[in-house]
């Protein structure tokens, strides 16, 4: 019997790049698939989207090199870019592109004698004051890069601190910031600034290339807006299955801590999902998953490979299918229960679980 299993439906995450490309016509889509592709198989994604992205962006070279070993032949933006020469090296010959934002990976650059010069993403930090030059530095970079003969195109990339936050006005601030870095340049170069939330939100910030990340599997960008109504598939289902049925008298306690108290007879479901799935600890009681197709509340603490589901007197049987998150249950839903986003509920589900690709 399968238990803990993931189905990741090509077609939806298909669906969902179409989507980015009705949302932002002109540009070109660098599909970001870092972090195992937001937990679906970075190279099944990558499979996936080959016809339709125009170049992939992961963060470290490792990530780029699984790509590459599994034979993905377009562009690969590494985010983080490289530390060192050794580094640059094995980066510039698997055709790697090159985020730079600091001095000395520009001094690295300076130094080498690369067979095939390196595209580079020169990130201006516009206000998220994480990565990226500093906006006064942001032309002595960019003169140093046009001359520096290892590398052969500079694209302009920024981040949004707060693109899911527009009442915020801090991604009109960036905007503004990244406009006032470009004056003066002779020659405007390629530009990249939107994530999923400002590809959906900020047409102004489309530019030349998009970076969508989340949107491509389908979850939402943005607290309270669903991703259905953003007209986006969720890409992941994670399952399992009922592996016993309990009957439970009033005043039992479930679980570690014993955290709920049953107020009247009931049966229980013990489902084998755990935080050793990826599946939040955090998560209430009372959150919802789907058996045969309906709705139970989670009743006491999630531990490492079960979680216990109050049934009442349904119909519920050893082996029946239990939905965690998918298209009827969203993985919003159970992060903002958790009180975290569907970003890193997908992101942590763990090598245990089984994939299947359809
Ligand atoms: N661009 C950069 C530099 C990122 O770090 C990320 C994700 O963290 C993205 C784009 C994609 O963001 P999102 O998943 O919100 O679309």
């Amino acid at each position: 019997m399968l238990t803990a299993h993931a189905v990741i439906d090509l077609d939806a995450l298909r669906h969902n790049m179409a989507q980015v490309r009705r949302y932002a016509p002109h540009s070109q889509v660098l599909a970001v698939i870092k972090a195992n592709g937001y937990g679906h198989g970075a190279l099944a994604v990558a499979e996936a989207l080959a016809e339709q992205a125009d170049a992939f962006a992961v963060a470290r070279l490792e990530e780029a090199l699984k790509l590459r070993k599994g034979g993905i032949e377009l562009p690969i933006v590494l985010l983080e870019g490289v530390f060192d020469p050794g580094e640059l090296g094995v980066a510039a010959a698997h055709g790697c592109q090159l985020g730079v934002h600091s001095l000395s990976q520009l001094e690295t650059l300076e130094r080498a004698h690369l067979h095939q010069p390196v595209t580079v993403w020169l990130k201006v930090d516009t206000g998220m004051h994480r990565l990226g030059v500093e906006p006064e530095q942001f032309q002595h970079f960019y003169q140093r890069l046009l001359q520096t003969p290892s590398v052969n195109e500079i694209v302009l990339m920024s981040h949004f601190a707060s693109a899911d936050e527009p009442e915020t006005g801090q991604t009109q601030a960036q905007l503004a910031e990244f406009q006032r870095c470009c004056q003066g340049l002779s020659k405007q170069p390629l530009c990249s600034l939107a994530n999923s939330a400002a590809i959906i939100n900020e047409p102004l910030a489309q530019r030349d290339w998009v970076r969508p990340g989340i949107m491509l599997y389908g979850a939402s960008p943005f607290a309270g807006r669903s991703a259905a109504s953003l007209g986006l598939k969720p890409a992941m289902t994670l399952k399992s299955r009922v592996i016993a049925v309990r009957d439970l008298k009033a005043g039992g306690a479930v679980g570690y801590g014993a955290s709920w108290t049953a107020e009247q007879d009931t049966r229980l479901a013990v489902v084998a999902m755990g935080y050793g799935d990826g599946y939040p600890r955090h998560v209430p009681n009372q959150t919802p998953v789907l058996i045969n197709g309906v709705r139970y509340p989670i009743v006491g603490r999630v531990s490492m490979d079960m979680i216990t589901v109050d049934i009442g007197d349904a119909e519920i049987s050893e082996g029946d299918e239990v939905v965690l998150w998918g298209s009827e249950l969203s993985v919003d839903e159970i992060a903002a229960l958790s009180g975290t986003l569907g970003y890193e509920l997908l992101c942590n589900v763990t090598s245990r679980v089984v994939y299947h690709y359809q």
